[in-house]
């Protein structure tokens, strides 16, 4: 049966998208874009895109705000007392929000409401942010030499005027992860989502445009490269807080080395998961692995793990039960809770998958199941069926690019050592994962991975345990007191008392 998005859009009164600068909505920006849902293809919406004079306004406004208003002195408990009511807008509003990213990205429902990229992980954000502006605190310290009449002390000053730059796959997530921490460590934030996904964001932006911040504090531009150009390059933005791809990230490293901005990059990955024949149950492994790139996103993920790399011993069950898990996969409607798999994310995205596929039949892999695209209704959208890829080499390039698509290499391997040897093999390095139920194998292993978090039997990101990546996948952490750290600057004040 043939279904549309566009009666969920009119139900929310989806309007065509506006900034908000310097403490007001407005129309504007130097064009306008059309917002395509990747489920069908359809024309959600129109979104305007800010250019480098709505950044310039928007940017503006932050520096006035940071430099001359009262947000970066104000005392603790005051900016608690106007940050704290987000935290129950955002609950207020959880199915809205919950609708909007599903119109953003077409990311099923069920998970939209209840995952760990749903409004509530974006509310507890801003609760556990919230909760540590009272307590950045500095350091004093003991006399090195014996002038007792001179003390040290250090304190955490704002950085100045955040960029925030969000990818398309978890707007409500990534919003709250760097507007939270960067507005109650006393920072003005000009915020820029995903061209592909805005509408959530934008109704975030309208809970904190009811917050009472000054104005100027919080600002919201919309638009693609060309608007995300303008904000990281601004020379009075102090510093960019990026998630998104690693080549675009690059070129953010590059450019904000010239003024020396302070930068955040959580990139992209292809992450290893080392299933051990000690594990308790192949089948779970098996169906976490292939569930995550065939469920939910469909792959579409930075941290999921890519490549599984598995026991000569279990790789025949391993298979099975992947095979068997993929059964349970229900395209269609992201409004029907019964869809499980988001659609990939754009056209262009579906050529650059299905490219991925080829190479691997050309370098040698052996396709079990999928490569295809399914027909009728669903060949108006950007479906891609679940694949999973055995007799893969590690050299191979399914093995070492991020596809960001429902694709599942598995590696064979016999040692303990080859395994971690063929996870560490890669120029990424965002997350890795481990079964196995020996606990010194599990240690030994998470601390030989060179990623930024490792998940034993399992992973799940919390608001208060720091995630991010090294090599490729990026610079810094988001999570806990590392975020502050991250959103401020030390500053140590030396007090000459004999003088
Ligand atoms: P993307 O890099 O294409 O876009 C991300 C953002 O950057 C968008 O807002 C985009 O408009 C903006 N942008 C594009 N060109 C720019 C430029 N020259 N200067 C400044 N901004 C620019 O990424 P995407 O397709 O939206 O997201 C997918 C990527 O994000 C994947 O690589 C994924 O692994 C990564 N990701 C990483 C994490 C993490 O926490 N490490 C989380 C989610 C997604």
């Amino acid at each position: 049966m043939t279904f549309s998005v566009l009666p969920i859009r009119d139900r929310f009164n989806v309007k065509p998208g506006r900034l908000f600068i310097d403490g007001a909505w407005q129309d504007g920006g130097e064009s306008r874009f059309d917002q395509i849902h990747p489920a069908t293809n359809e024309v959600v919406t129109h979104l305007a895109e800010a250019g480098a004079s709505g950044v310039n306004a928007a940017v503006a406004a932050a520096r006035r705000a940071f430099d001359k208003g009262p947000w970066r002195k104000m005392a603790a408990r005051e900016r608690k007392r106007l940050l704290q009511p987000i935290v129950d807008r955002i609950y207020a509003a959880e199915e809205e929000i919950a609708y909007l990213q599903t119109l953003d990205n077409g990311m099923p429902i069920s998970f939209s409401r209840g995952g760990r990229v749903s409004a509530k992980v974006a509310a507890d954000m801003f609760d556990h942010y919230a909760g540590w502006i009272d307590k950045i605190t500095g350091e004093t310290f003991p006399h090195y030499t014996d002038a007792n009449d001179i003390h040290y002390m250090t304190f955490r000053d704002p950085v100045g005027v955040v960029a925030a730059i969000t990818p398309w796959n978890g707007p409500v997530m990534t919003f709250a992860m760097k507007v939270a921490p960067a507005l109650a460590c006393g920072n003005t934030v000009v915020l820029k989502p995903s061209e592909l996904a805005s509408l959530a964001a934008l109704k975030l932006a309208d809970i904190i445009a009811e917050a009472d911040l000054p104005p100027g504090v919080f600002n919201i531009v919309t638009g693609g490269p060309v608007t995300g150009e303008a904000l990281s390059t601004h020379p009075d933005v102090d510093k960019v807080s990026f998630t998104g791809s690693p080549v675009v990230g690059e070129k953010i490293y590059s450019t904000g080395g010239r003024n020396m901005k302070r930068l955040s990059l959580e990139l992209g990955g292809k992450s290893a998961a080392l299933v051990f024949p000690d594990t308790r149950d192949v089948r779970t492994a098996a169906r976490n692995l292939m569930g995550l790139c065939s469920t939910f996103l469909s792959g579409q993920i930075c941290s999921t793990p890519t490549r599984a790399v598995v026991h000569r011993s279990i790789l025949d069950e391993f298979v099975h039960h992947a095979q068997e898990q993929v059964k349970e996969v229900r395209f269609g409607d992201p409004f029907d809770p019964a869809t499980t798999s988001a659609p990939i994310i754009s056209k262009r995205q579906v050529e650059r998958v299905c490219g991925y596929i080829e190479s691997g039949k050309e370098q040698g892999a052996r396709l079990v199941f999928g490569g295809d695209r399914p027909g009728g209704d669903l060949a108006r959208g950007n479906w891609i069926n679940p694949t999973l890829f055995v007799d893969v080499d590690n050299k191979m390039r399914i093995a070492r690019e991020e596809i960001f698509g429902p694709v599942l290499s598995v590696i064979a391997f016999d040692t303990e050592e080859e395994a971690v040897a063929i996870a560490n093999d890669s120029e990424y390095g965002l997350s890795g994962g481990i079964y196995t139920t020996d606990l010194s194998r599990a240690f030994r292993v998470a601390r030989e991975m060179r990623t930024g978090t490792v998940g034993v039997n399992g992973y799940s990101a919390m608001p208060n345990s720091p995630a991010g990546g090294i090599k490729r996948s990026g610079l810094g952490r988001e999570g806990g007191w590392t975020t502050v750290e991250e959103f401020t600057e030390l500053k140590t004040v030396m007090l000459n008392l004999a003088a």
